[in-house]
């Protein structure tokens, strides 16, 4: 600052001309810088003593100063000049600088770049390692559980087959017992018989022997019908006709067993008929089976009730509800158990052992049906009280006439009115080919001659002589073909009990057998059979054989028929049909004019029941008694116009006719004109 002010105090004295003064305040000036070297001040003092020493004439200063102010001068350019490189420089650094940083924050930049990219890698990575890991784990977890799965399933399998083997086991220590006992019974009295040392009541014994052999036969047969069931190859085959009838006859036959156990025992089904569409065999099994634990489970002097009502479907107007309860007041049935007595085998524990050994297939027989008709069976028992079993099924409402069409029926099912119109043939039109039963205990056989008849026949098979007793008496064939040897009713009884039953004794028997010596035979033709078969046989001879007697058969009703329309002739040795079919006509003639006699009244009179009665009608004339009844009043009434009996009109009310229209419908349908023409066709005739 001093330096500066001395130097404008000495510009300010040179320039007024005081060059002594400018001098002093100039050295001042150079003297007030000292050493430090400010080359602009030094410039500027060197160049105002320059000029002061001029302007005072001291020209050897003046040179002098000018060269300090020159060389001031020139160091204040290389100064400037160094000043700008230094400023060149230090911008070019900066810019340099910047560059680096501005790479820098690149590299900067792309590390975090990179970093990131490493992080999300990582983080993928670590992702996908995870996943990986999670996928192993889980499937490790599931190859765990499925080989635990595995592992339990085999050890259920393994728990349920020792279950089955337990079942089993226990089943064929209860079969055999079953079987055993009522062996014993059969075979210990019958090889006394044989070695005649038998001392006891034979008639009692026969009836032990007979009881027992059925017990087994039934036995036999549940297993078998369980097995089928079991195998879908028992399927219902429903047919019209009237159900109250059938459950009424199967709760009667317990009427014996329950007289000899001194069983109070009810049934209350209602009396009007009940025409559904069911299958007889099977409902009689599933009310068989709980009437026979009722009777088996209750002590003497018990109580056993079975009672039967219908119910409309909701809904459904052609389907009925049928429920069947059996209840009875015996030992009861322990409620821990109630849910298992429908398995097959099972039997409850103790529960009959001082009664009657049993199998433990009943009910599971009895669920399965019931199952089959898609109904319900429930159980309510009270240990030491008694049992109740309701069983619920649903039935398809049967017409009447659809009951009379659908023959073969399962009972009485015709119409009760003399006046309703049913189709006489319609039995024969509906099963063109004639029925054979064919009753043959080995498998191959009954095979054999099915396979050689199927063509030509509709086929019943049995297996054993009962089942074949059972088939003749529900299905009433046109044939049987039965073996001769066969375990429980051979063929000779068996032809004997279809020969002595009024219901079948007109179904021509062929009896097959392997030793046709002449006893055999004889005692085959002494029981009635009409033909045999030694095996082994052809199948052109059995062809042949069972051709020529359904022919028989066919002539046979041919000629019931015609003599009927022209009366029985008399014949020194009348058949049984014969015999019958004259005491039928009889009891029809007597009452022709009796509006009121019906098919019911008929049968009272030859002593059969309506079904029965139908069924031999059926297989004799192929009619039904209703049809047969209408067509003598018709002949009666044609024979009594001839005569000049009356007119028309009157000779219809003689004949029990109620209406004279229908008496002409009907008049017309049998002989094929009206019977106004009566006289005309008479005359044309005569
Ligand atoms: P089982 O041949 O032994 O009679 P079921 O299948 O018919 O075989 O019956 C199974 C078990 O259910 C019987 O062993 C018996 O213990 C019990 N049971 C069935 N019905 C009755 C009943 N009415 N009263 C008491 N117990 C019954």
């Amino acid at each position: 600052m001093l330096p500066t002010l001395y130097n404008l105090l000495a510009d300010a004295e040179n320039g007024m001309g005081n060059y002594r003064q400018a001098l002093e305040f100039s050295q001042k000036a150079l003297s007030a810088l000292g050493g430090r070297p400010n080359f602009t001040s030094l410039a500027g003092l060197h160049e105002s003593r320059a000029k002061s020493y001029a302007g005072l004439g001291d020209f050897a200063h003046a040179y002098t100063e000018s060269l300090a102010w020159k060389t001031a001068s020139d160091s204040l350019a290389v100064l400037e000049k160094a000043a700008q490189v230094a400023d060149v420089e230090s911008r070019y650094r900066t810019r340099e600088q910047k560059a680096i940083i501005d790479e820098q924050e690149l590299t900067i930049a792309r590390q975090k770049n990179r970093n990131q990219n490493l992080l999300i890698g990582a983080l993928l990575a670590i992702l996908i390692l995870g996943g990986a890991f999670q996928f192993l784990r889980q499937r490790e977890r599931l190859k765990k559980q499925r080989a635990e799965l595995a592992l339990a399933l085999e050890q259920a399998e393994a728990g349920k087959l020792r279950e089955l083997d337990k079942v089993k086991s226990a089943f064929f220590a209860n079969i055999s017992h079953e079987f055993r006992t009522p062996l014993t019974l059969i075979v210990g009295p019958l090889r006394e018989m044989e070695q005649g040392v038998f001392t006891g009541n034979s008639g009692k014994y026969y009836g032990i022997m007979r009881r027992n052999a059925e017990r087994l036969l039934q036995l036999v047969n549940q297993l078998l019908d369980l097995s089928r069931l079991e195998s879908g190859r028992l399927s219902l085959q429903p047919r019209p006709g009237d159900l109250f009838n059938t459950l009424r006859s199967t709760a009667f036959s317990f009427e014996s067993l329950a007289d000899q156990k001194q069983i109070s025992y009810e049934v209350r089904v209602p009396a009007s008929p009940l025409w559904v569409a069911y299958d007889a065999d099977k409902l009689e099994k599933i009310v068989g089976n709980l009437l026979s634990n009722a009777f088996k489970f209750t002590r003497d002097e018990g109580r056993v009730e079975l009672s039967a009502e219908v119910h409309p479907m909701a809904g459904q107007p052609d389907m009925l509800q049928l429920q069947i309860r059996v209840s009875d007041t015996g030992i009861g049935i322990p409620a821990a158990q109630q849910d298992r007595i429908f398995d097959r085998f099972y039997q409850v524990e103790n529960s009959g052992a001082d009664l009657q050994p049993g199998s433990g297939i009943g009910l599971a027989l009895t669920k399965e049906l019931v199952a089959l008709h898609a109904g319900t069976i429930m159980l309510n028992s009270m240990e030491s009280q008694g049992t109740t079993f309701v069983v619920v099924l649903p039935f398809r409402v049967a017409e009447v006439q659809e009951a009379v069409a659908g023959v073969p029926v399962e009972t009485a099912a015709w119409s009760e009115s003399p006046g309703s119109v049913t189709d006489d043939n319609a039995p024969h039109a509906a099963h063109a080919l004639p029925l054979i039963l064919v009753v043959e205990d080995n498998p191959d056989v009954r095979n054999y001659i099915c396979d050689h008849l199927r063509d030509h026949y509709r086929l019943l098979e049995a297996a054993d002589g009962q089942t074949g007793l059972d088939l003749a008496r529900s299905d009433l064939p046109d044939l049987v073909l039965t073996d001769l040897m066969m375990p429980g009713l051979d063929g000779i009884a068996l032809t004997q009990q279809l020969k002595s039953d009024v219901r079948t004794d007109h179904i021509p028997v062929i009896m097959l057998t392997a030793k046709a010596d002449r006893s055999d035979r004889l005692a085959g033709i002494d029981t009635g059979a009409e033909a045999y078969l030694t095996k082994p046989f052809d199948r052109e001879e059995l062809r042949l054989i069972v051709g020529r007697m359904i022919e028989q058969r066919k002539l046979l009703q041919e000629k019931f028929r015609r003599e009927i329309r022209l009366g029985l002739s008399e014949t020194a040795e009348p058949s049984l049909d014969e015999l019958f079919l004259r005491k039928v006509l009889a009891i029809i003639e007597e009452n022709l004019d009796d509006e009121t006699f019906s098919v019911e009244t008929l049968a009272a009179e030859v002593a059969m029941s309506r079904s029965n009665l139908f069924r031999k009608l059926n297989a004799l004339l192929a009619k039904s008694p209703n049809v047969l009844i209408r067509e003598l009043r018709l002949q009666r009434a044609k024979q009594l116009i001839e005569r000049g009996a009356g007119n028309a009109t009157q000779v219809s009310f003689m004949v029990g006719f109620n209406s004279p229209t229908y008496f002409a419908t009907c008049f017309r349908e049998m002989f094929g004109y009206p019977p106004s023409e009566i006289m005309r066709h008479t005359t044309i005739q005569g």
